[in-house]
């Protein structure tokens, strides 16, 4: 990450964010006001059938097909083909490692770089990072660049389109965003964004987190049915760009290390980034002694929307797992556990993470159990 001075605060955003059914249409437009005349469309294969033909209507367009993994390789290979086209901009269509390789390509040939996610899973298009893989898709590193996209076009028709599992786990990705930033504003870490929380970034994690709570459930079920609603509108933009601002200015903590720990065991790789964030949020909660109504308010929006709240939704045994492995690797130097304000060792991540999966189980069972109950008539 860039250093600025620890006494700073940073608050980065992209040039320009638009969202809204059939906003796929404007690329064209959106392009023009970059003044940009050869763009080089960076398009993942699984939405050609989608969104092909808007692509396809932009003057001037080169399409290049992305390989699937965001890796040295990769990027190699797209920036070969900006040169060989002498493309004068980037745009990347599709999920979050074809963003990651746009950005990728177009930053160090200092491009403009146009982002159109067509799924809602993680908060990565707005922000200034490309995470980067083996092409195996093992992780290799994080790559920070100078500024954020140019802009961010995100078609909610097509969002509705896509299997609703991609949009729960956007919301247990934006779930972490509110608690995490809150964490690291008390030690005023410095976030992704190279300096301290502002305001700003914490006021819109709290909209993200009180967004989810409001419309997760209502946001899913249009999903389910294809339909796009203002629900549906509201949880896109707290997935995309309240939780890309608040997690790049405002700092991530534990629920992100314990998701990283997770990685540690074969049998979570399965599970989506966003799935695991959601478990790791509710052992921060315990590893922070939060009061048991937050925690109750998390892990009811979790089992509302279809969000894992023990280590067996994630694949976890919990008597045979490795758990201290998963918290070495949680509490490795550098991880953003460090940001709570208190110091915290890898026994209190492995009692966190096992009084998750307590609560987890005892909250769902309650809720099974009150749920066959007749409404009592008055
Ligand atoms: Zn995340």
């Amino acid at each position: 990450m860039p250093a600025t001075a620890p006494s700073l605060a940073v608050f980065a955003a992209p040039g320009r964010y638009v969202q809204g059914r059939g906003a796929i249409e404007t690329l064209g437009s959106e392009l023009e006001r970059l003044k940009a005349s050869k763009p080089l469309v960076l398009l993942d294969p699984a939405v050609r059938d989608i969104v092909g033909e808007a692509v396809d209507a932009v003057p001037g367009v080169v399409v290049a097909e992305f390989g699937g993994e965001c890796s040295p390789g990769e990027i190699d290979r797209i920036a070969a083909h900006v040169s060989e086209h002498s493309a004068d901009a980037v745009v990347a269509v599709g999920g979050g490692k074809a963003m990651d390789t746009a950005k990728a390509v177009a930053h160090p040939a200092e491009l403009p770089l146009v982002i159109v996610p067509t799924i809602a899973s993680t908060d990565a298009p707005t922000s200034a990072v490309s995470v980067v893989y083996d092409d195996d898709g093992a992780f290799l590193e994080y790559r920070f660049w100078a500024r954020n996209p140019h802009c961010v076009l995100v078609d909610t028709q097509v969002i509705a389109g896509a299997p609703v599992r991609f949009l729960v786990a956007g919301i247990g990705d934006g779930l972490s965003t509110f608690f995490e930033a809150d964490a690291s504003s008390t030690t005023r870490a410095a976030a992704m964004a190279g300096g301290a929380p502002l305001q700003a970034a914490l006021t819109l994690a709290r909209l993200c987190y009180d967004t989810l709570l409001a419309d997760g459930v209502a946001a899913r079920q249009a999903v389910e049915r294809k339909v796009v609603t203002p629900a549906l509108e509201r949880v896109v933009e707290a997935n995309t760009l309240l939780s890309g601002l608040g997690f790049e200015s405002g700092g991530l903590a534990a629920a992100h290390s314990i998701h990283n720990g997770l990685t540690a065991l074969h049998e979570t790789h399965d599970f989506w980034h966003g799935e695991k964030v959601a478990f790791g949020v509710v052992a921060m909660l315990l590893l922070e002694g939060r009061p048991t109504a937050v925690v109750d308010e998390v892990v009811d929006l979790c089992l509302d929307v279809g969000l894992p709240v023990t280590l067996g939704d994630v694949g976890v045994d919990p008597e045979g797992a490795d758990l201290r492995a998963v918290a070495d690797l949680a509490c490795a130097e550098g991880e953003t556990i460090h940001n709570l304000p208190f110091a915290v060792t890898p026994e209190m991540v492995v009692d966190a993470i096992l009084a998750a999966d307590a609560y987890g189980h005892e909250r769902r069972t309650l809720r099974e159990r009150s749920r066959p109950l007749p409404a009592v008539a008055s």
